[in-house]
């Protein structure tokens, strides 16, 4: 393993966390992330040559071990889409053996894929599903798909040896109904729930509060139905998800971004797909990369670039969240990587 330092941004916050975009394309449409209207057949999407290759990635990865990395999460887009992907889950497996490989899928090709990404060396996947009732499913998806396509896709997971958690972002109106038969469905796989609040990410998705169904409502909703529910102790500080336990000992975890925000320990940045760096989910901009990497910077060049920006970031959107709101362009969740 790569001995290591630490950094930290002028917040006091190490750099701990990488999620990594490797491709602006999906085969789903979620109407809060790529809304067909935005997405359709004339949408342009990132060239092969625009999109980082694994090898390019793979060093910037290796340019951060040394500053303290721990963990590297693979999404996009869907990052199933990527060709060979569990090539790239080995390139980065070699680097460090001990780095926490992680990786985020609406989980439609995860049944192909699973037992090779284990053998890899993927440590973990969260799976995203809104709805288990199809109807509902197919709605938010904008697909023809069956939440059946992704409960076989995390049975593959699991049967191959994958840590699965599950994602589900509630939107007012759409989804809050599907709270309960979700918990069902996994709490009896022995898979735990993340219930999100749906978030202000770029720009197409007409984002409003009116949409948002806060931790704490979601939680009335569940204790009405199965009981009073327990605030469990958090385990990592880093840690997105506020974990709360039913009655019955099945955890729940609320990812409360709009309502308590959590900017105080966040410790990640984004590598785009194509290559530019950003510090905060919420970025406007990002830096270019893909540029010094072509360039033939080697890790410790790349390692100083990214220090001289981590030193100075002071992003805590969330929590600033309402105040100069007016003309802001965040960069879309499918290109920055969710
Ligand atoms: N395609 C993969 C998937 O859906 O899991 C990976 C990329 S997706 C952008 C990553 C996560 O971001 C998903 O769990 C998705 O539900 C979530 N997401 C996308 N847009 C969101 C929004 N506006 N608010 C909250 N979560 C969002
Ligand atoms: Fe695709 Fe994931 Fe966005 Fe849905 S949330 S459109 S599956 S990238
Ligand atoms: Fe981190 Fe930015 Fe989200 Fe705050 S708003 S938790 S700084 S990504």
């Amino acid at each position: 393993m790569a001995c290591s330092m630490s950094i930290d941004d002028s917040l006091g916050r190490p750099l701990r966390d990488l999620r990594i975009s490797v491709t602006d394309r999906c085969n789903f449409r979620c109407t809060y992330c790529m809304p067909r209207e935005k997405f359709g057949p004339d949408h342009t999407y990132l060239a092969k040559q625009e999109i980082l290759s694994y090898e390019e990635m793979t060093r910037v990865v290796q340019s951060l071990l040394p500053l303290g990395l721990k963990k590297v999460r693979i999404t996009g887009g869907e990052p199933l889409l990527r060709k060979d992907i569990a090539v790239f889950v080995t390139m980065l497996r070699d680097l460090d053996a001990h780095l926490d490989i992680a990786l985020t899928t609406n989980g439609i090709l995860l049944g192909k894929n699973a037992k090779r990404l284990y053998e890899s060396g993927l440590n973990r996947v969260t799976v995203s599903i809104d709805a288990v009732e199809e109807q509902v499913f197919q709605k938010i998806t904008d697909s023809r798909n069956s939440p059946r396509d992704v409960f076989a896709g995390i049975h593959a997971a699991q049967e191959s040896g994958l840590m699965v958690k599950v994602n589900c972002v509630v939107k007012n109106g759409v989804n809050e109904h599907q709270l309960v038969p979700i918990v069902e469905a996994f709490s009896s796989k022995g898979i735990a729930v993340r219930f999100i609040e749906y978030m202000d990410v770029g720009t197409t998705n007409d984002w409003n509060l009116e949409s948002v169904v806060s931790g704490e409502d979601m939680r009335k909703t569940l204790t009405k139905h199965s009981g009073q529910m327990k605030r469990n102790p958090a385990v990592h500080p880093s840690d997105v998800a506020r974990m709360w336990s039913l009655p019955n000992g099945t955890e729940v975890g609320f990812i409360e971004s709009v309502s308590q925000p959590f900017c105080g320990d966040c410790s990640r940045a984004r590598l785009s797909a194509h290559g530019s760096l950003y510090t905060c989910l919420f970025s406007e901009k990002g830096t270019d990369l893909r540029s010094i990497v072509r360039f033939g910077a080697n890790e410790e060049e790349i390692s100083k670039v990214i220090q001289n920006i981590w030193t100075k970031r002071d992003d805590r959107y969330s929590e600033l969240r309402g105040e100069n709101e007016a003309d802001r362009q965040p960069v879309e969740m499918s290109f920055i990587g969710g």
